[in-house]
């Protein structure tokens, strides 16, 4: 008899959790198939997604590099290249179930996915000793029109979540000044001359001097970041790094940013 009030509490609590299913059904984020565990992945995503993060990639182009063609963490094309940032980071590429996340983040917005995602930015940054001395997250500014249509600027929702999580400020110093064509509808060399002059920075937003860990979703061929970089350093910025979730290749199915 001892242990019916163990037996009834163990089943009161299955039927709880039963319950609870039916009403609020747990599934992974990345392909919504039910899940019983309280994680936000399935196995299969979370083994997925684990295979798209590369710790040995070009901190210029984002390219997947064997780890004995970097030098100064750059492969061989971008030795002598100038992005304006002085090196970008990401989590992973964007294929597989980190493309099926940040779908799913920017389309059809779940508060998990904001706190996933960040959370997934968050521990990257953590784990790169240069980023200790950011100061400021600048979010990578979305056209006006299409923060209506989705009602949240996803860039700014990574930023609010890095801020959290290492006590340092989101600042909203860059906005777009001119309409741009998407980037993802244009050929890669199209693309430079589409961002070029169009950011902008609000006065009084970015301290001098200030550190700035540049934010974004996905990274393709680098103009958007190059551009936002060298505008934050003409107004003052002494060092920008990107801070990106995935590295697309030009011609992948990227959702447009800007
Ligand atoms: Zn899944
Ligand atoms: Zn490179």
């Amino acid at each position: 008899m001892r242990t019916m009030p163990l037996m009834l509490k163990t089943t009161l609590s299955y039927c709880a959790a039963g319950a609870l299913d039916l009403l609020f059904p747990r599934v992974c984020a990345a392909c919504c198939i039910r899940i019983r565990e309280p994680a936000a992945l399935c196995t299969d995503c979370a083994v997925r997604l684990a295979a798209q993060i590369n710790p040995s990639y070009c901190g210029c182009c984002g390219e997947d590099v064997g780890p004995f063609l970097l030098r100064d963490g750059r492969c061989p094309q971008c030795r002598n290249s100038r992005p304006g940032y002085a090196r970008m980071y990401r989590v992973a590429r964007y294929a597989d179930a980190m493309r099926d996340l940040i779908l799913r983040f920017k389309y059809g917005r779940e508060p998990t996915l904001d706190a996933m995602l960040g959370d997934l930015l968050a521990d990257l940054v953590a784990g790169c000793r240069e980023l200790d001395g950011v100061t400021a997250w600048v979010p990578i500014p979305s056209p006006r029109r299409r923060i209506w249509q989705r009602g949240f600027q996803p860039t700014r929702l990574l930023a609010d979540r890095l801020s959290l999580r290492t006590g340092r400020p989101r600042c909203d110093a860059l906005r777009l000044i001119r309409r741009v064509t998407p980037q993802k509808l244009l050929h890669r060399d199209e693309r430079t001359a589409n961002i070029h002059g169009a950011f902008g920075v609000r006065r009084g937003e970015l301290p001098h001097g200030a550190i700035v860990g540049l934010v974004d979703d996905v990274f393709t061929t680098g103009a958007t970041l190059r551009e936002a970089a060298r505008t934050l350093r003409r107004a003052g910025a002494a060092e920008v790094y990107g801070v990106v979730l995935a590295v697309a290749h030009v011609g992948a199915d990227v959702p447009a940013q800007v």
